[in-house]
């Protein structure tokens, strides 16, 4: 805490990992002689810069950049790029902090990065949007290459933002890398299965903790949080396998639809007219909109998905969704559960997929999109999509059996944690002091 000031998202992703890793600790005394906990909560490096742009007035505006390349011990740093108001050197550290152990976990080569800006995306137009991802690239580019760093999307950063970098990474270094981002078009390099991804994964992990104890999604009743790209294909697998989604938010309010949210209506309204959530009631009068995302938590539901952002849920949403009966969360987003609201869900016995595990399909996509991009080979649809689902069924397994050997059966939160450290504290012994 001292060495990290004020980065309280920070902190809570550290404690929550090393309370996990206590029986791992006391089991192997290699790992605190190697100096593992020391090495692993400092990022190799932190880069921090200026980014310029001239907006549709020509008032020139400045935003501040960021990349966090955590650690490289298993493969070229992964991960996403944000951009949002709220982004700060905590936020991007947490994330790069955990995506080391998720990108363990998916059992690809890939190490831990992320980034981001504080640039508000968000009524921005088009050129603008250009302009910014432009300069935000032209510092970028320094630390990125196919075997360095191999950025990606997060919130505010989809395939028109993707595409704009991508632009410009090629014009800087004259050479087509498709590798060196993913979330990419199809048409220039891009992975068939990608956008749906994190989402579909996601309910793939639900779904195989919900069959652990004969049950399924048919017929039950989902909430998902936020209606952006994992909320979206959160919902779009969970209706194909027999669920009712009843409300998505956006960061304004969210719409409760009890005969059942229409997809492709917001789909129509958040991909392609980029509009509010609100809109989705002036088409459909039997649904209701309320202002305020948060209290999106009181709709009771079998399946909660929490697909927005961070600290989503807190200690009383978690009781408020306990008594109305929930039987799973999966967390869809990055760390969108308190510590305390964790402590809530793992109490009531309610089944519980931790962010790491069960949103990795996104990055194990973009992995699996880095390899076609090595072998200049395209899969099909299903072929992308059958290796997710086989890889998280084995995430899933991976935190189930951790969770046993190391004395907390049933707890994916420890099992995900051990599971992911293990494989990246073991790399690091093996490459010495570095
Ligand atoms: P998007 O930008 O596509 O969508 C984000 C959604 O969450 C929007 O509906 C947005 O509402 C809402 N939202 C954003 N910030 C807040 C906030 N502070 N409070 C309430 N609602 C908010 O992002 P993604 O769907 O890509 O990402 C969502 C989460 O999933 C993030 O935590 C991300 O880190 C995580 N994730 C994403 C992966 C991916 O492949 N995209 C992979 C793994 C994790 P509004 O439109 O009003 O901004």
């Amino acid at each position: 805490v001292k060495r990290n000031p004020y980065e309280y998202e920070f902190h809570q992703a550290v404690k929550e990992i090393l309370e996990s890793l206590i029986p791992v600790l006391s089991k192997h005394p290699k790992y605190m002689k190697s100096g593992i906990l020391e090495r692993i909560v400092e990022p190799e490096r932190l880069i921090t810069f200026r980014v310029p742009w001239v907006d549709d007035q020509g008032i020139t505006q400045v935003n501040r950049g960021f990349r966090v390349q955590f650690n490289s011990a298993i493969g070229p740093y992964k991960g996403g790029l944000r951009f949002h108001p709220s982004v700060n050197a905590s936020i991007i550290k947490f994330l790069g902090f955990e995506q080391t152990f998720k990108n363990s976990l998916t059992g690809q080569p890939i190490g831990g990065g992320k980034g981001g800006s504080d640039f508000d995306p968000k009524g921005k137009s088009d050129n603008e949007i250009m302009r910014f991802t432009q300069s935000f690239m032209t510092e970028l580019y320094k630390y990125m290459g196919p075997d360095t760093d191999v950025p990606a999307g997060d919130i505010g950063v989809g395939a028109r933002e993707i595409g704009y970098m991508f632009g410009q990474y090629k014009r800087i270094r004259g050479a087509h890398e498709a590798g060196v981002l993913t979330g990419k078009g199809i048409i220039y390099g891009g992975s068939l299965g990608r956008t749906e991804a994190t989402g579909y994964g996601c309910v793939y992990f639900v779904n195989e903790m919900l069959q652990s104890k004969g049950l399924s999604f048919e017929g039950s009743t989902v909430v998902v949080s936020g209606s952006g790209n994992v909320a979206i294909y959160s919902m779009q697998k969970a209706i194909q396998l027999g669920a009712k989604v009843v409300a998505c938010s956006d960061s304004n309010g969210y719409i409760y639809d009890k005969k059942g949210i229409c997809l492709d209506t917001i789909r129509r309204l958040k991909e392609v007219e980029r509009k509010r959530i609100s809109e989705y009631v002036k088409e459909h009068p039997t649904a209701t909109y309320h202002e305020g995302c948060n209290d999106i938590w009181s709709v009771p539901c079998d399946i909660a998905l929490p697909s927005a952002t961070q600290n989503e849920i807190n200690e009383d949403a978690a009781k408020i969704l306990v008594s109305n009966g929930v039987i799973a969360v999966g967390e869809g987003a990055n760390m969108p559960s308190t510590l305390e609201a964790i402590d809530v869900f793992l109490q009531a016995g309610v089944l519980f997929g931790p962010a790491k595990a069960a949103n990795a399909g996104g990055v194990a996509v973009s992995a699996l999109e880095m390899s076609q991009n090595s072998m200049r080979y395209s899969w099909q649809f299903h072929e992308v999509d059958d290796k997710l689902h086989v890889i998280m069924k084995n995430i899933y397994k991976s935190a189930v059996q951790a969770a046993e050997e190391y004395g907390h059966p049933g707890n994916l939160v420890v099992g995900a944690n051990i599971a992911g450290f293990t494989k990246v504290a073991d790399a690091m012994i093996a490459q010495g002091v570095v």
